[in-house]
């Protein structure tokens, strides 16, 4: 009796379970209707599939569809787990939910899978054959996958899974056609309707890059690598260095990148790597990395990157960087992300060869002209030319004079400045040129301002004195042709303000007592003003 008798206990259990699933029993007719539930579901999925490709057939969805698989066609799958494109890792699994895994991931995934033997539940699977399913699309053995389009909700997992192919290199035509590219006097000629002054420089920057894109264009950058036409620009702040490249692009129609070298870091420290100048013309170029290959950096103040004297400390952000960018400005193959401007497991990676990019680097070099002095002055120390030591001390434009020899002092590296073969400098800002900037390119301040105003139909006039006065303020600040939208914003403001007020005025006329703050700007009245349409005459018509 002491026994366990195994089968009543069974037999007990069952019966308790039916007991606990209430009065109402399971019946047959409850099992029949469920099946006929589920039956006529499928059957409905499926005959509302048929007749959509039917719709489809009928309104020739199928072009598009063609067009979709073109277009498929320019992008190439990244590998899920390495981000890797398909052109670097050969031939990927593809999963459900447009997943590639490449084969090393896969491999990786499956050996480490293979050492936990889930209680005998993989058993001696041959994983060759298992892989040569899976890339058949058969599946796994008892193993199901998480269906991550479940987990991102509706729509799945997008192209984000894709990046642009890049075309085979030697399909590629030439980024620029040799004919299209204009003559130096052309380029030049362009600048001088937005640039005011600066001359030499205009005309050493419309050579450089008229040699540069021809060499691009022509494929012949392999054999004069050195001499890529790489410029350093020097100029007092607010001179124009960014305003004259940023001019130059737009003409050229290629991107753009501006970056500051002071936030530039040897890669591992805290600021931005040299890479991420490349990361930065790749989003210009609106990640086509092709594009992106024949576009410009441009480096703000690399004197900031100068070997810094008298420090026992790492230099990371001076030396450094200068040894770190020699790779970029005579051209490398960089890894940059798409999409990102750091490197992650979730961003794809793409190769951008910096040979053809023309990179440009400006500085203010506000020490430089001491150096230049210095040297000028040397043997002028004693005896008679002793008289002549401030010679130079007036003469505003000596970053002109301006050697090689110079800039090394300064504290740029020679493996630097080699790399950037090309040296322009740009005068200070006089104040003939500042009235100029103030009147005469394409966008000048002044026209923007008459612009607004004459679409209250009021006719803005400043008068020569007026100009001059906020030229004369400008200097004062020593900040260049920055200084002027300022002064012209603070006292146009009331103008603004006031005369749309007042329907009457139809001409003002700022002047120089008005800039001073002794007096006001001249007012004139509308003589006559434009009739009203005759309404009921007009009705008539
Ligand atoms: P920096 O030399 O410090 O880079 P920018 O190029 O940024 O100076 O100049 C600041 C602004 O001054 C520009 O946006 C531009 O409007 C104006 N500017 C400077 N120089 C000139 C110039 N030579 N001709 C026309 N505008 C100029």
């Amino acid at each position: 009796m002491g026994d366990f008798d195994h089968k009543d206990y069974e037999d007990e259990f069952r019966d308790d379970t039916w007991k606990d699933m209430g009065e109402g029993e399971v019946s047959e007719d409850d099992y029949e209707e469920d099946a006929e539930y589920g039956g006529n579901d499928g059957g409905g999925e499926s005959a509302e599939l048929t007749a959509q490709e039917a719709a489809d057939s009928k309104t020739g969805k199928k072009g598009t569809v063609v067009q979709d698989k073109k277009k498929e066609g320019e992008y190439e799958d990244v590998c899920f787990i390495c981000r890797r494109p398909e052109s670097k890792t050969g031939k990927m699994f593809k999963l459900p939910n447009n997943i590639s895994v490449c084969n090393d991931c896969m491999h990786k995934t499956m050996d480490t899978v293979s050492q936990f033997d889930y209680q005998g539940m993989l058993g001696n699977t041959n994983w060759g054959e298992e892989l040569d399913k899976i890339s058949k699309g058969q599946g796994f053995p008892n193993i199901s996958f998480v269906n991550l389009a479940d987990l991102q909700g509706e729509g799945g997992i997008p192209n984000k899974q894709k990046m642009k192919r890049k075309k085979p290199k030697e399909k590629t035509e030439p980024a620029l056609d040799i004919r299209n590219i204009p003559a130096p006097h052309k380029i030049k000629a362009q600048l001088d309707e937005y640039v005011v002054g600066q001359e030499k420089a205009k005309k050493i920057i419309s050579v450089a890059v008229y040699n540069h894109y021809k060499r691009v264009a022509t494929g012949t950058m392999d054999e004069i690598e050195i001499e890529k036409s790489n410029i350093l620009m020097i100029g007092p702040t607010g001179s124009g260095k960014t305003y004259l490249v940023k001019t130059l692009a737009r003409l050229l129609d290629v991107p753009l990148a501006i970056t500051d070298a002071t936030s530039l870091t040897e890669a591992g420290y805290i600021g931005d790597d040299i890479e991420s100048v490349v990361s930065k013309l790749l989003a210009a170029a609106e990640n086509d990395a092709e594009k992106a290959e024949r576009g410009i950096i441009f480096i703000d103040e690399i004197d900031k990157i100068a070997k810094k004297r008298n420090t026992n400390s790492r230099d990371v952000s001076g030396e450094s960087v200068q040894q770190g960018m020699l790779k970029l400005l005579e051209g490398a193959e960089v890894e940059v992300p798409v999409g990102a401007n750091s490197k992650n497991a979730m961003v794809p990676l793409t190769t951008i060869d910096t040979r053809n990019i023309l990179f440009i680097c400006g500085g203010a070099f506000p020490d430089l002209e001491e150096i230049i002095k210095q040297r000028l002055n040397k043997g002028t120390g004693i005896g008679y030319g002793a008289e002549l030591k401030d010679k130079y001390d007036k003469d505003k434009n000596i970053l002109n004079k301006a050697t090689v020899e110079d800039i090394k002092k300064f504290g740029m590296i020679p493996e630097f400045l080699g790399r950037l073969p090309i040296l322009c400098t740009l005068d200070g800002l006089t104040k003939e040129m500042l009235i100029k900037i103030l009147k005469e390119p394409k966008n000048a301040i002044l026209k923007q301002y008459q612009k607004l105003l004459e679409l209250d139909e009021v006719k803005l006039e400043f008068d020569e004195g007026a100009l001059e006065a906020i030229a004369e303020k400008a200097m004062e600040k020593d900040t260049g042709a920055r200084a002027l939208r300022a002064i012209i914003e603070e006292f146009m403001l009331d103008i603004m303000y006031e005369i749309p007020k007042d329907d009457n005025i139809g001409r003002v006329t700022i002047t120089r007592e008005y800039i001073e703050n002794t007096g006001g700007p001249v007012i004139e009245i509308r003589s006559k003003r434009p009739e009203a349409p005759d309404l009921p005459n007009n009705a008539g018509k």
